[in-house]
């Protein structure tokens, strides 16, 4: 009897332990131009690691400000809880392939897998350690849609910080599982206004039935962490150590791509602040930097928050209060509030100042993804590949798509890669909304964008 022997193809590649990155990739070390420095927003001066150290850790800080090294180490106990869930598999989408018909190959890289469900506790380790190694015994943030609070609750956990997070009201109330995730963890979870700080205290006693803003809840953690001794503040997104530390992302996908016998034509990501886009980029856009390679690299925001395809370059806050040094960035003005929108994580007004620099120098494209197309390709990826993404990584499917189409009308087979910075399994409640027909695409009017960017002091 004659048996015949197909060659077998690989989907998921992962990586032996001991080939797992050891250090992060500080792109700013190679970037042709360096970002304009962060001001203080009183003074106009470059800030420097004091300033930071007063609302983050001192290494935190420190790695902010980071220009010249290019490899920063992993420290050992946070290399040691990477290992719960890294390397993070890289998977060809020959699922999504053949639902599409196209020849072109997806890959993508499954961040979804973290114990909490995203790529956000890749930073939120390190930060916890960073701040238990100093001595801090209290941290605080805030959450809108409650992933990075959710990953924060359980890097305190493991390095024995207590947790405050101020969560918006109306998600506390309405989005009552990310609440349960960080009480689980031990975290305290704050419905923001609140009676625990003087700014929660102040818009109580004007509006007593506010349901809260992010820019109100952070004002409620970056206050507590001044009033609070031994207490630093963290953020999830939006600043340079966060893409630092998300680059454990993109090094092993380059190893995995490696395996797979293929080199990625485009890389993707879905743009909140820029972290998950930043860490499965960087690694790859060294080699664009010294002209080995020609990707293309695409950012894919909501078009109800464009800020890199509609936003001005300028001066602005990282945060909607305020309350950071001022960051050379692609924003629409940090009391830029998008309306309608389902993918919580991408509601950033801005764009973090390393990205902002790159985009400018032509190295990465900025894409608007209508909310009905990005659903559409979320819900198409969870036919053909089994797993319901997060509202915000259904943009970088999106992208996907669209870049393979092309492809195959223009005739090539191109390599796809793109991020899949989280599983939707406690976000149902939008793909709901998805389902019965009730979401809309929101065209945004130009006068809305120039109502916000107008507003800012005109420093570049
Ligand atoms: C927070 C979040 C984002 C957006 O943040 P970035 O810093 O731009 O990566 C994207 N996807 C998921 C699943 C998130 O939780």
């Amino acid at each position: 009897m004659e048996t015949t022997y197909k060659k077998e193809r690989q989907k998921r590649f992962i990586l032996p332990e001991d080939q797992i990155p050891t250090a992060w990739y500080n792109v700013v070390a190679d970037m042709p131009n360096k970002p304009l420095p962060m001001i203080n927003p009183d003074t106009h001066t470059p800030v420097t690691e004091d300033d930071l150290s007063v609302l983050f850790s001192r290494e935190a800080a420190r790695q902010e400000l980071n220009t010249t090294d290019r490899y920063i180490p992993i420290p050992e106990p946070v290399r040691e809880l990477y290992k719960n869930y890294r390397s993070t598999p890289l998977v060809r989408a020959y699922g999504l392939e053949k639902a599409l018909g196209v020849k072109s190959h997806i890959y993508f890289k499954n961040e979804s897998v973290s114990p909490i469900g995203s790529h956000k506790l890749n930073s939120a380790l390190p930060q916890a350690y960073y701040c238990q190694q100093e001595g801090v015994t209290n941290i605080t943030t805030e959450t809108g849609a409650g992933q990075w609070g959710a990953a924060l609750s359980y890097a305190a956990r493991a390095f024995g910080l207590e947790l405050a997070v101020y969560m918006v009201k109306i998600s506390y109330e309405q989005k009552p599982y990310r609440r349960s995730i960080m009480q689980t963890f031990g975290a305290q979870v704050i419905a923001s206004p609140s009676m625990s700080t003087r700014a929660g205290k102040d818009i109580l006693t004007a509006h007593p039935n506010y349901q809260g803003s992010l820019g109100t809840a952070i004002s409620e953690a970056v206050e507590l962490a001044r009033i609070t001794p031994n207490c630093k503040y963290t953020l999830g997104s939006v600043m340079n150590h966060v893409s630092l530390h998300q680059t454990i992302i993109g090094q092993e996908a380059e190893l995995q791509m490696h395996m797979a016998g293929e080199y990625p034509d485009v890389v993707i990501g879905c743009f909140g602040g820029g972290s998950n886009f930043s860490g499965l980029s960087f690694p790859f856009m060294r080699h664009v930097f010294s002209g080995e390679k020609k990707t293309r690299f695409i950012a894919s925001e909501p078009a109800s928050c464009p800020k890199l395809t509609r936003g001005v370059f300028q001066y602005d806050y990282g945060d909607e209060a305020g309350y950071t040094p001022m960051m050379p960035m692609f924003t629409l003005g940090h009391d830029f509030s998008p309306a309608n929108i389902h993918a919580g994580g991408l509601r950033y007004h801005g764009a973090g100042t390393i990205v902002s620099q790159l985009l400018k120098d032509g190295f990465m494209e900025g894409e608007d993804i209508p909310q009905l197309e990005s659903f559409a390709a979320g819900q198409l990826f969870a036919q053909a590949e089994g797993i319901v993404p997060a509202p915000e990584s259904c943009h970088a499917i999106a992208s996907a798509i669209r870049r393979a189409r092309e492809a195959e009308t223009q005739g090539r087979e191109d390599v796809i890669l793109f991020c899949l910075s989280g599983h939707g399994l406690i976000d149902m409640a939008s793909y709901d909304q998805y389902l019965a027909g009730n979401l809309m695409n929101y065209v945004l009017p130009q006068e809305e964008i120039d109502k916000t960017t107008s507003k800012l002091e005109k420093i570049i």
